[in-house]
């Protein structure tokens, strides 16, 4: 007996020993910042000029069946061609659908493999309910001691301009770069993108076999986004969730209330929807979740590295921390919301029918079958019938990161923002950039912008705004991007 305590003794002893020494060790390995010369032929205070003109013209996108204002967006386009007359003139250009921009930057050895930067142009609307509490007209590009706000500053219209200030400058300073670039500018990308980067990929997919990368918005310099890091976090999305609504529906016989049955539709549909939800989808770490706790862990307390120093002894207890909160739990599962129920005319009348509509984020890994084929099971009803609705999006590939490119990419975006660290991670919503799946491995979604937690809200909310020295620091990156990105 003695013995077998002793032997588990000495067992417990040498775990704690390894969890000890993992934890410890654990490195997650920032790479060092890259060394960049200052820009040249750049004039910054005309750049955030610029920057606020283009946020004064309201090229907003409408749900259908309302339409665009194509006067606007001709408008912005003109604007455009007006202030970036060297990129207009030297690079090849075409407009795709009208009001999507195409530019292709030839490179001086046609056989390597192009690189696509991507932005959008369009903006959501501004609610007229919430105009009261934006403490500046939206549409006016204001520009503040520390600020430039409007609608659009955020998303994704800090990428269409800095984007164009850096190539506008290389190309005064008579840089050409030895790789094709293509840039990309959508003007659809918050009505689903059909018109212009679906387009836009269709067309480059055909030319090229491969891409060396393709950028686009989804990630950013985020300070106080993840608890107990103070430092801001630099996410690069290196995949996003897919997305898929399914309708859940009931028939019955109706007739009248006083002689009802023991359950009458609504009742059946709403006994599915709690088994439901009473089963989420099982949690798992994906290996942009994986690399994302690697890449954060070493600035976490010793209380929380740990357990991300150890996670295949300890897996199952993070797991268990993560999804006690909705944010950190979406990055682990495939997510279930129940975001619309129908049902009955009157008080007294057995409804003959009920329906609900049920939102999923898919995991990367997953498809919307297999979520079909799950609420099918989990419901077990063979009276609720389970329908997918159109506009049903599957989630990304992983792209990788143990190419050269993403380390660069590291250490440009460490050199451009010195005090954050990088991570990559799993993006939440759909950004243009899922019309390259399959033909590139290698997507990178992350906008050169420092935000606050806070500013996460004003995305598609109230007082968009960006720093003017991230502005420029945005123009920086993109600058160095497609020279040392090569
Ligand atoms: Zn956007």
């Amino acid at each position: 007996m003695k013995k077998i305590a002793g032997i588990i003794g000495i067992g417990i002893l040498a775990l704690v020993a390894i969890i000890a020494w993992n934890t410890v060790t654990f490195n997650g390995q920032q790479p060092p910042a890259a060394s960049l010369k200052p820009m040249a032929a750049f004039d910054e205070p005309a750049a955030l000029t610029h920057f606020s003109k283009a946020l004064q013209i309201p090229t907003i996108s409408y749900e259908p069946p309302l339409t665009i204002d194509s006067t606007v967006f001709e408008h912005f386009v003109t604007y455009l061609e007006q202030t970036y007359p060297e990129t207009f003139s030297q690079l090849q250009w075409q407009r795709v659908n009208r009001f999507s921009l195409l530019f292709q930057w030839k490179g001086s050895d046609p056989q390597l493999a192009p690189i696509v930067l991507m932005a959008h142009y369009d903006v959501v609307p501004v609610d007229s309910s919430s105009l009261t509490q934006w403490e500046f007209d939206p549409f006016s590009g204001k520009i503040t001691d520390e600020y430039i706000l409007g609608r659009g500053a955020l998303d994704d219209k800090v990428n269409v301009i800095a984007i164009l200030e850096a190539v506008e400058a290389l190309l005064r300073s008579h840089f050409r770069p030895q790789r094709t670039v293509y840039i990309a500018i959508g003007h659809d990308e918050e009505i689903g993108g059909n018109h212009g980067a679906r387009q836009i990929a269709r067309q480059l997919i055909q030319k090229h076999s491969r891409f060396h990368f393709v950028i686009d918005e989804g990630g950013a310099v985020v300070q106080g986004a993840v608890r107990g890091i103070d430092p801001p976090v630099a996410l690069i999305g290196i995949a996003e969730k897919g997305y898929v609504t399914l309708e859940l529906r009931t028939t019955g016989t109706g007739g009248h209330s006083s002689m009802p049955p023991a359950h009458t539709a609504i009742g059946r549909l709403a006994a599915g929807i709690t088994r439901l939800e009473n089963h989420p989808f099982p949690a798992r770490f994906t290996p942009p979740t994986r690399g994302f706790l690697t890449a954060v862990a070493p600035y976490m307390p010793v209380s929380a590295r740990v357990f991300i120093a150890n996670l295949s002894l300890l897996g199952p207890v993070l797991k268990k921390a993560l999804l006690k909160s909705p944010t950190t739990a979406a990055m682990l599962r495939t997510t279930t919301a129940v975001t619309v129920i129908r049902g009955g005319v009157k008080d007294n009348v057995i409804p003959t029918g009920a329906r609900a509509l049920v939102n999923f984020r898919i995991l990367p890994g997953e498809t919307s079958d297999d979520v079909q084929k799950y609420v099918e099971q989990t419901v077990a009803d063979t009276a609720i019938r389970v329908e997918k609705l159109n506009g049903a999006i599957e989630p990304s590939p992983v792209s990788r990161t143990d190419t050269p490119i993403f380390t660069t990419l590291r250490r440009l975006i460490r050199a451009v923002y010195p005090e954050a660290i990088t991570a990559p991670y799993l993006v939440m919503g759909a950004t243009d950039s899922r019309y390259y799946a399959g033909a590139t491995d290698r997507v990178y979604r992350f906008s050169p912008v420092f935000l606050q937690k806070a500013d996460l809200s004003r995305i598609h909310g109230i007082n968009e705004r960006v720093r003017t020295d991230s502005f420029t620091q945005a123009i920086r990156f993109y600058y160095h991007l497609v020279q040392v990105l090569q």
